[in-house]
């Protein structure tokens, strides 16, 4: 038998108040729109827990050895003759703890919670900024106000059941007559009736829509984060309370600026007489045209930082990372016969007494400085 105390993690003893405590707790936790659909099972064992332990004639029956869920339950002495095992039990338990404890199963329930994404470009990760979200969820019924009733009608006592949910019967049984109860049919276990439901709503005063939510964006947000937006999830049955929505937040990929952390990378090419002589150039950034100056002669993978101007930093909105601009050195492939001659004559004065190769097994690097991708791949082994 599954022990429901322990699914909930709450103690024999626990009241209702803790159960139903733990309960919203955990269903948040494995909800499977929020928790990914690995944690279904474990939201049903948690619904399972709750079912039985929130109702007080099931839970007696529980703490007396036999789980209400399992349908085989009590087969082993009770079955036969008996019909309806759950009246058989409130017969016993009903009679024997005194009854009382069953009462109308609230109209309104609590709300689930919601989970949409939103996709956002680099410039709002580095500064920050609103994302919206279009969400469909049961919102609560503007023509009855969550009531179900038309016309702003309060539900009315059910006339039935008195208000009570449930209605007892004689039944007779091999140990002779006994009193059971069972919700009541025509209220539904509610205690109450809707004369008029609500046609908007049919009742349940709550109905599904699409609206659009906007969401703040701290500055330096991380792709993948999750932002919970408090009581914006659905509406419940009967226009209970909504629960929460979440929003996962992902980061497009740029056309410019490559992110890594709280820095920001981009790629520049230069012509090789940039490089050799040095040359200042300007390049679009976040933060509108910035001048980067190559020095002279720059390599090759070289990289030139602009200090301050990446990500703003999530923890501490002060404080921002870096632009690392990597230079690409552009070697001609054509050149006019003017171009060939200067640099041949370049070649003849510059590369004379060059008699051989240096070789290595390995790429060396005058500067031993690492390229992003080479740092990237030591960071990620
Ligand atoms: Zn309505
Ligand atoms: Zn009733």
């Amino acid at each position: 038998m599954a022990d429901y105390y322990e699914t909930l993690g709450v103690d024999r003893n626990a009241s209702d108040a803790d159960i139903k405590k733990a309960y919203r707790k955990l269903s948040r936790k494995y909800h499977p729109d929020i928790a990914g659909p690995e944690f279904e099972d474990k939201f049903k064992e948690v619904n399972n827990a709750y079912e039985v332990l929130s109702n007080p004639d099931k839970r007696r029956m529980y703490d007396s050895g036999v789980d209400p869920n399992d349908p085989n339950a009590g087969a082993g002495g009770f079955s036969g003759g008996f019909g309806d095992m759950n009246d058989v039990f409130s017969t016993f338990f009903g009679s024997a703890f005194g009854g009382g404890a069953q009462g109308p199963v609230p109209r309104t329930q609590p709300g689930r919670d919601a989970l949409a994404s939103a996709s956002i470009d680099l410039r709002t990760a580095v500064f920050g900024g609103t994302a919206h979200v279009k969400i469909n969820t049961f919102s609560l019924c503007q023509d009855c106000g969550g009531s179900g009733a038309q016309g702003g009608a309060q539900p009315v006592t059910c006339p039935d059941c008195h208000g009570r949910g449930f209605m007892q019967k004689v039944v007779r049984t091999m140990l002779g007559q006994m009193m059971t109860s069972a919700p009541c049919e025509r209220c539904e276990g509610h205690g109450t009736i809707i004369k008029n439901p609500c046609p908007s709503c049919m009742g349940h005063g709550r109905v599904r829509s699409t609206r659009n939510v906007g969401v703040t964006v701290p500055a330096g947000i991380s792709d993948n984060a999750r932002l919970r937006l408090a009581n914006q999830g659905e509406v419940g049955e009967g226009g209970g309370a909504a629960g929460d929505l979440y929003i996962d937040i992902r980061i497009r990929a740029d056309k410019q600026f490559t992110r890594d952390g709280d820095d920001l990378h981009c790629w520049i090419q230069v012509p090789m007489s940039w490089a050799i002589l040095g040359h200042d150039l300007d390049i679009d950034t976040f933060d509108g045209k910035q001048t980067v100056s190559i020095p002279a002669g720059c390599q090759p993978e070289d990289t030139v930082t602009l200090k301050g101007l990446g990500v703003t930093n999530i923890r501490n909105n002060e404080e921002r990372g870096d632009l690392i601009a990597h230079v690409n050195v552009m070697v001609p492939t054509k050149l006019s016969d003017d171009e060939r001659s200067l640099i041949e004559q370049f070649a003849a004065s510059h590369d004379a007494g060059a008699s051989h190769v240096s070789q290595a097994s390995r790429p060396q690097n005058s500067t031993q400085k690492k390229g992003f991708f080479s740092k990237l791949k030591d960071a990620l082994s």
